[in-house]
Order: C-alpha cells, then structure tokens, then sequence
C-alpha cells in the first residue's frame, strides 16, 4: 500500500498508509479532527512537471526561492 502525505483542513498534516480505494472514497480520516476532507501534499520532488525542461526545472518547485543548487 502507498504511503499519502495528507492535509486537513483544520491544518493537521499526517502520513496515513491507505490503498487507492479507501483515499477515493474517502475512508482516511484526520487523526485530529476526524474530518475526511482531505487534500494530498506531495512532498516528492521528483515530480517532473510537463511541458518544461527538467534540465532547468527546479525540483523544489521553486519552494527554496531559487536558490537551490539545481539550478546552477
Ligand atoms: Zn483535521
């Protein structure tokens, strides 16, 4: 089963370990609030986004303000 980095809307951030179908009919819930409403946070960075050149991309998505040394 995949790991799922997952925000609630209350702000909770958890990692919950939950096959496809239990994300789509959202049986996770938020360990805080117990809300399933729930949106995935990718912390992968290497998630090449189409259309732009990997070679320039920052794999940060630009979180580190430009700065970080892919892009030297
Ligand atoms: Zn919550």
């Amino acid at each position: 089963m995949p790991f799922y980095d997952l925000k609630c809307k209350c702000g909770e951030v958890f990692n919950a370990m939950a096959s496809v179908s239990d994300r789509e009919n959202r049986r996770i819930r938020c360990p805080k609030c117990g809300s399933n409403d729930l949106e995935a946070v990718f912390t992968n960075v290497n998630i090449i986004r189409s259309g732009k050149s990997a070679g320039t991309e920052c794999p940060n998505l630009g979180q580190c303000g430009g700065s970080c040394p892919h892009l030297q």
